[in-house]
């Protein structure tokens, strides 16, 4: 696979000079470009973002993540909306410069050996944040331990957790042999935690881990921020005793054990990052309270997510921003101006966006949309607890609206874990629905191989963002955000990002809580009814909406804001944050009890 010439990092003419970098990020997965399958979904592309705004706002970063040879993978739908996947081979060697530098570990009782390829990032003033993608394949490895960087998510427990070992163990002894010497080591996630171990053995300067005293952790801890992504329990890696001194060996699983990052008997790779880190936050208000709930001993705050403005505003709306907005490339906050611009022209921009989304799809499917039709997107990671089928819940009042109100468009996408059969299932059931709605007034599609590329075109194209979680399950959600970016309003549960992203009536519209699914479905189908279609009818009223999305949302939900509060209240807090109850965002505190059904 060759990349587009203008992503080409080699191309680059300066080498950026890892040894000054004084943060360094670590990622299962970072999303670098559209031409890379080293992403899945949304943590991934929150670590893309971040380095984004980090090369745009000139920090000074290095990161961390995995080759993925093979990637996530390409998803294919059937006629009834079965999925079977492929997987995306590429190969670094012909598409990035090597870090020419190869590491040793010891895992499994054996050496390994990691090398790594660089891949630039590059911001808008040239400024750059080298990436080190870890890589097994080399010479000399055993051959099950050349394919452990191979698949994203791919493969067993045993098989995670050897990635894990890479990521952590291998991560670190990189920056290390590059000469790095980080103040700070943020691990997005609880992936990456092991690096925590690795500094601990640094700390002992060649003693034993088992001299370790409670100080030699306190100097790990004043080194590492920790975010975590998700409430749902099943998103927490954890391992089996046998496994972790099989992987790591007796001294380093011993440690573990020592410092009390055990969990139920378990190795729990977010408990590990608790324990060993200064500061940790949750990605949105409400998933720092949820979070705080879930690990009462350790402080837990909150920085919400945001998306990088320059990835995921449109063209169209790009162009309009370079002569409108001056800056706002580098200072997000600019967005708030977007009051000064006509919202006339606003609507004309997102009425690009919508033409280019349906020529994209007629031509990938041959099915044609009306482009002066209502037009609902969802697009996220099947999984139980996003409901994808609410929306078709009671489909006689569905069809009901649509023909009251001149028709409605739905558009579907999203990819099921290739393990999780339950996924697979729910994306046959929006099929299904589809096939029985489908009708002059209704039409329901869903688009295959949701990845990079179509995220942008849906977030850019359609009128309204629709998410539907169980509460409290959706940590932040971004998807959204990209869509409030260009002009895009939500109707959503009050939950994750929306919590503090809803502004009724004006930013979008909250589907209120129910007792059951029935109600809150009957919630969304009355804002549709009886606010939606009465404002979209109203083109003055929806481009006003357009201008507060981009205006209000914007200005915040965007990743240079996100990244200045990391520098401001984690890396380099100008004071100590003190914690205080993180105030009530409308919501009663919601204990997190129900064990959902996911991979
Ligand atoms: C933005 C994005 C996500 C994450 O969005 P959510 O709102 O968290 O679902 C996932 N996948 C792709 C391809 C994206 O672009």
């Amino acid at each position: 696979m060759s990349l587009p010439s203008a992503l080409t990092p080699s191309k680059s003419s300066v080498t950026p000079d890892p040894t000054t970098r004084a943060i360094a990020y670590f990622s299962m997965e970072i999303a670098l470009s559209q031409a890379l399958p080293t992403y899945s979904g949304g943590l991934g592309m929150l670590a893309g973002d971040t380095l984004r705004s980090a090369a745009d706002t000139s920090a000074s970063m290095v990161a961390i993540s995995l080759v993925h040879r093979r990637g996530y993978f390409r998803q294919k739908l059937s006629d009834i909306g079965q999925q079977t996947e492929a997987d995306v081979p590429w190969s670094p060697e012909t598409t990035l410069p090597s870090a020419n530098k190869v590491i040793s570990l010891t895992m499994q009782g054996r050496q390994i050996l990691v090398c790594a390829w660089r891949f630039d990032v590059i911001g808008v003033t040239g400024h750059i944040i080298p990436v080190y993608l870890l890589d097994t394949d080399v010479e000399g490895n055993d051959p099950w331990d050349r394919r452990l960087t191979d698949h994203l998510y791919g493969g067993d427990t045993y098989y995670r957790l050897c990635q894990e070992t890479v990521l952590g163990l291998g991560g670190v002894a990189l920056l290390h042999a590059l000469g790095c010497k980080p103040d700070v080591y943020h691990m997005n996630e609880g992936h990456a935690a092991l690096l925590a171990l690795a500094l601990l053995e640094d700390q002992l300067h060649g003693k034993p881990l088992s001299e370790a005293t409670e100080a030699d952790i306190e100097a790990v801890r004043k080194q590492c921020v920790f975010t975590t992504h998700t409430p749902v329990p099943a998103g927490h890696d954890q391992f089996g005793l046998d496994q972790m001194y099989q992987v790591l060996g007796h001294d380093l699983g011993a440690a573990i054990e020592r410092s009390g990052c055990l969990h139920n008997n378990l190795m729990n790779m977010t408990y590990i990052a608790l324990r060993f880190s200064r500061f940790v936050n949750g990605v949105a208000m409400q998933h720092g309270k949820v979070s705080q709930q879930m690990f009462p001993d350790y402080t837990v705050y909150s920085i919400t997510n945001g998306v990088h403005a320059g990835t995921w505003v449109s063209a169209y709306f790009q162009e309009l921003l370079d002569s409108e907005v001056p800056h706002w490339r580098t200072d997000n906050q600019y967005f708030r101006s977007v009051y000064g611009i006509e919202p006339a022209r606003i609507a004309a921009c997102h009425n690009k966006g919508k033409l280019r989304l349906f020529s994209t799809i007629a031509k990938r499917s041959g099915h044609h949309f009306n482009p002066n039709v209502l037009t609902l997107g969802f697009a996220r990671r099947v999984a139980t607890y996003k409901r994808a089928s609410l929306l078709l819940h009671d489909p006689a009042r569905l069809v009901a609206i649509a023909e009251k109100i001149g028709g409605l468009q739905i558009l579907y996408a999203g990819k099921a874990h290739p393990a999780d059969n339950a996924g697979k299932g729910l994306i046959r059931d929006v099929y299904a629905s589809a096939a029985k709605l489908n009708s002059s007034a209704l039409k329901i599609y869903y688009v295959e191989n949701y990845d990079w590329e179509l995220g942008a075109l849906l977030t850019q194209g359609v009128d309204v963002w629709v998410n539907t979680p169980r509460r409290p399950y959706e940590a932040s959600g971004t998807s959204g955000m990209k869509a409030a970016l260009n002009g895009v309003p939500s109707l959503s549960i009050l939950d994750g990002w929306w919590i503090e992203g809803c502004a009724e009536n004006t930013t979008g519209w909250a589907i209120e809580d129910g007792e059951d699914e029935a109600a809150e479905a009957a919630s969304l189908y009355d804002k549709l009814e009886n606010s939606i279609a009465p404002m979209y009818a109203n083109p003055h009223a929806w481009s006003r909406m357009q201008q507060h999305c981009i205006a209000i949302n914007g200005s915040f939900f965007n990743t240079h804001r996100m990244l200045a509060q990391y520098f401001g209240n984690a890396y380099y807090p100008a004071a100590p944050l003190t914690i205080e109850p993180i105030t009530e965002h409308r919501r009663s505190t919601d204990a997190v009890t129900a064990q959902p059904a996911l991979v």
